[in-house]
């Protein structure tokens, strides 16, 4: 899919210091991605970028909520997000991924695709595991389910294991 034009930063026209610039992700921005869990959201980004001669740091600053499917209950449910993150870009001599955080490129590449980064940080901004803040907001009937499910299962543990009546024996 071809990356957004919006999210292209032109890095060599930036003045000294620091600029600050502001995007607002909407489901559009999800939409374009094809392997994309997540289908919804919104959030706003504030992107500090500052210009030091041959570097650029870049504060990322994502506070939204995106839809996600709860863990406990399945149902979709809009799940907070809120990340701050920093990523270096150095001019060198040629165009690579330093390390997770630090990006080289030549003076001839003047911009920079923050799409991605955007995308990935959004992903790892998601608790492990994304569950409705409460479980009166879970899809009841799921839970009533699951309910009657654990008694089954935890009945079926308090029945000693024969192996462990014949190990007792041999004592
Ligand atoms: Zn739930």
């Amino acid at each position: 899919m071809e990356n957004n034009k919006q999210y292209m930063i032109q890095l060599s026209e930036m003045p000294l210091g620091k600029t600050e610039l502001r995007f607002h992700i909407d489901d559009d921005f999800f939409a374009n991605k094809e392997y994309s869990e997540i289908k919804k959201g919104t959030a706003e980004l504030k992107l500090t970028i500052d210009k030091q001669c041959e570097l650029f740091t870049m504060l990322f600053e994502i506070q939204g909520q995106v839809e996600v499917a709860c863990c406990r209950c399945n149902a979709m449910y809009m799940q907070p997000v809120e990340k701050t993150f920093k990523m270096f870009v150095k001019i060198g001599s040629e165009n690579k991924e330093e390390s997770d955080d630090v990006i080289v490129i030549t003076k001839e590449m003047s911009e920079i695709n923050i799409e991605d980064w955007i995308y990935e940080y959004i992903i790892l901004s998601l608790p492990i595991r994304c569950v409705h803040d409460n479980i009166e907001d879970c899809d009841q009937e799921v839970i009533k389910y699951l309910e009657q499910d654990n008694e089954k299962s935890e009945q079926d543990n308090d029945e000693v294991d024969p192996r462990w009546e014949k190990l007792k024996e041999l004592k």
